[in-house]
């Protein structure tokens, strides 16, 4: 049903999101010329000064004052797609303060308005299966998984996961959790947000240094046939993407920086590999890739949102981000 739409547009999307000034910041110059809803314009200068722009396109581009209401209702139908048995992937990708967590997680100072598409989509997946009751009884449950340094961690549980031996990491023995309302949804993210912090060192944030990903998992028996379909969502808020400079970092800092290099590479080898359909996807690359391969390729759905700092300083991230994007966009 859903599916439909969504399938004439191909199977990866790019949306490219663009946050706003920093408040109390108004005279920061912005690299941002100009933005229609497919087109974003950035201002560059040459070295001997001179102004130029250059283009990029993207399924849709969200501005600086587009509410989270706005950017879920564009997302929604690609999560609805779960419950007819698609397998969905949804990456925020930028740099650190770009508005990665704010896309999927929401602002600090969480308001009903403020909260991101984690939880918007859960709490229309479990309306949309409260409305299908009478043909399809569905289950709903949820992982929290975070990838640091290359190694995956159960948000859920204080273990580490263990592979599970046959099917490499792709699934891992982590907690699988049981979720029925939207509030058993934000006292589990609560948790993993602990669990996350718990980990973090004062001198180094690390929920920007690792991936965090929520896994939904559905499945839904049909009441009058007994067939059963599965679908499954990964909601993956990504490391930064800043490079780091080499000559500036050592130690676990740059370790940090060359596993998040690597994994981030890796992802747009396998989603660029699938948008010009080449026969071999990269996926054992990263763990990142090993961990999403059911879900990345085939009748998946891939979504990508990129993140954007307007401000003019961020101009060399800014179109590092959006040539990383432009690579894996198919329109
Ligand atoms: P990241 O996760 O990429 O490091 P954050 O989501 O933490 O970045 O965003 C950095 C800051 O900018 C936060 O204070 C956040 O609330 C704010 N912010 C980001 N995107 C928006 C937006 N679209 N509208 C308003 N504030 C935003
Ligand atoms: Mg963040």
């Amino acid at each position: 049903l859903y599916n439909q739409v969504q399938d004439l547009k191909g199977n990866i999307r790019v949306y490219c999101r663009i946050r706003p000034m920093v408040p109390g910041q108004s005279n920061t110059l912005s690299s941002i010329d100009h933005i229609d809803e497919r087109t974003v314009t950035i201002l560059t200068h040459s070295k001997n000064g001179k102004e130029a722009r250059k283009s990029f396109t993207f399924n849709k581009i969200f501005g600086p004052s587009v509410t989270q209401a706005e950017v879920f209702s564009d997302t929604q139908p690609l999560i609805r797609s779960v419950l007819d048995g698609y397998n969905v992937c949804i990456f925020a990708y930028g740099q650190t303060g770009s508005g990665k967590t704010h896309t999927m997680t929401g602002p600090k100072e969480l308001t009903e308005e403020g909260l991101g598409v984690n939880y918007r989509a859960l709490s229309d997946l479990f309306h949309l299966s409260n409305q299908r009751k009478d043909t399809i009884s569905y289950e709903i449950s949820v992982q929290m998984l975070e990838i640091y340094n290359e190694q995956v961690k159960d948000l859920l549980s204080t273990d580490k996961i263990r592979n599970s031996s046959q099917n490499g990491i792709n699934v891992p023995d982590a907690n699988l959790v049981h979720v029925s309302s939207p509030s058993d949804v934000i006292n589990l993210m609560d948790l993993g947000h602990k669990n996350r912090s718990v980990c973090s060192t004062a001198l180094n944030d690390r929920s920007s240094r690792s991936h965090s990903c929520l896994t939904v998992h559905v499945q839904g028996k049909n009441l009058t046939s007994g067939n059963i379909l599965r679908g499954s969502m990964h909601l993956v808020d990504l490391a930064g993407s800043e490079r780091v400079d080499k000559s500036e970092v050592t130690g676990d800092s740059l370790k940090e920086a060359q596993h998040i290099n690597k994994s981030l590479s890796a992802l747009g080898d396998v989603i660029s590999s699938l948008a010009s359909r080449s026969s071999h996807v990269p996926y054992r690359n990263s763990k990142l890739t090993q961990l999403l391969q059911d879900s990345l390729g085939g009748q998946a759905k891939t979504l990508m949102f990129v993140h954007i700092a307007p401000e003019y300083e961020a101009l060399g991230e800014t179109l590092s981000t959006l040539k990383f994007a432009e690579r894996v966009a198919t329109v």
